[in-house]
């Protein structure tokens, strides 16, 4: 029977991360994916360039039950360490909007110097192997990983969390986590499109390709960026964020003049464009058939001069509080995360060790620490997987 010091479960941005780090102390690891190819995610994510990380590294972009779990892992493994690594294998990279950090070329030299750095820290790496069984024995475990059975002292899950199954998402680490007993947090897909009911795709279906800036809000939450018009609702930067803290049920409320005072531009169409309609005005600061669709707040037929100031208010509230209520999201098959996961409550921040557990670690997206869009998840990835990688 094979026996190695650490077993890791899932060779994502986390398992990577871990494995190298882990190796360079000496510990003979092995890590494993049922994909065929390692850092699968890291390869597709930011259009081929890989949105590796953000300037802007800090708690409040990242949910959680508890949303100070994440901050031992991030500061001692912060974005300037990963960029260091970047630079110590000449992978030039530019920073894009909002300290959003991209490859200049492909994402897939990440994952080379991923797999440069595994090989000189001595990892094992078996992919097309899938990790079926875990059971305790003694201080370690027995792990049945494509029929094999091995042994381990540590074992890391590095799991991810269930989004886009068909890229090899497994609710995997969530059973080993019920299995040794530890909390989860409900699992639901984030940064994802929107869906809605038929009645309001009517209204948005043939505004299909559309894309403006948008300030989009949500229990607490606010997002100014793009907004994207779609066959099944809406999507775009703005509504994959406030997708995280969308609970079923709940409106969004968008802002279509995001930082501009609706009922001042109103009034003052009224006065100097008076003959002009409302959709004609609107297309001033939006995309037409969009204005279109916010001028049926009115009465049709009537130019700027013959509101009321009742139908002012309601032009604004279309314009700046349009309230839309959700019928669900596109789920798993298209969410780039997924919320919630093994619980912090259960986890050392510093480790990322079981604490009723010795030698049982889960880094990354299976973890309940959830980032926002621009490279904040890649972030937890590195950092999750690197604090883990110092001890097991
Ligand atoms: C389309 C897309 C684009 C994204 N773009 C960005 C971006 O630009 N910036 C950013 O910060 N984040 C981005 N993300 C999110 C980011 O990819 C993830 O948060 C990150 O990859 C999580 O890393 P991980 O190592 O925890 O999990 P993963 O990368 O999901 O790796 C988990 C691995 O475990 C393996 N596995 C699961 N079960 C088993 C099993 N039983 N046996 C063996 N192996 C198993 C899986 O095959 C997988 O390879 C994107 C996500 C998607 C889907």
């Amino acid at each position: 029977m094979e026996r190695f010091d650490v077993v890791i479960i899932g060779a994502g941005a986390a398992g990577m991360m871990c494995a190298l780090e882990a190796g360079r102390r000496s510990r003979r690891v092995l890590l494993v994916d049922h994909n065929i190819s390692a850092g699968d995610k890291i390869r597709i994510s930011g259009g081929g360039r890989c949105n590796f990380t953000n300037m802007h590294i800090e708690g409040a972009a990242y949910l959680s039950q508890n949303p100070k779990f994440a901050l031992s892992a991030l500061k001692r493994f912060s974005q300037w360490d990963f960029i260091d690594r970047l630079a110590a294998h000449g992978i030039k990279w530019h920073e894009k909007t909002l300290g959003q950090l991209f490859c200049d070329g492909s994402a897939r030299r990440i994952v080379d110097m991923l797999l440069a750095d595994m090989a000189v820290a001595g990892v094992v790496l078996r992919l097309g192997v899938k990790a079926a069984s875990v059971r305790r024995e003694g201080d370690g475990f027995m792990l049945n990983v494509g029929g094999n059975v091995l042994r381990t002292s540590s074992l890391v899950v590095a799991t991810g969390g269930m989004s886009i199954p068909k890229m090899g998402a497994s609710g995997f680490g969530y059973d080993i986590a019920r299995q040794f007993g530890l909390a989860l947090v409900e699992t639901q897909p984030g940064l994802v499109p929107l869906t809605f009911d038929a009645a309001t795709l009517a209204d948005l279906k043939p505004l299909a390709g559309l894309s403006c800036n948008a300030a989009v809000s949500c229990n607490g939450a606010r997002f100014e960026e793009g907004l994207l018009f779609t066959h099944r609702g809406l999507s775009g930067p703005s509504i994959l964020q406030i997708s995280s803290y969308w609970r079923q049920g709940d409106a969004i409320s968008v802002d279509l003049m995001p930082g501009g005072d609706g009922l001042a531009f109103l009034r003052a169409a009224k006065q100097e464009r008076g003959r002009q309609s409302p959709a004609r005005v609107l297309a001033e600061i939006l995309p037409r058939r969009l204005a279109q669709l916010v001028a049926r707040a009115v009465p049709e037929g009537r130019n700027m001069a013959d509101l009321s100031d009742a139908e002012l208010a309601a032009l604004t509230s279309a314009l700046k509080d349009w309230r839309l209520i959700p019928s669900g999201s596109e789920g798993y098959r298209t969410a780039e995360v997924t919320l919630g996961g093994v619980s912090t409550g259960d986890l050392s921040s510093k480790t990322m060790q079981a604490r009723a557990v010795p030698g049982l670690y889960f880094i990354g997206e299976v973890v309940d620490v959830t980032g926002w869009l621009g490279g904040y998840n890649f972030q937890w990835a590195w950092s999750s997987g690197w604090a883990a990688g110092q001890v097991a």
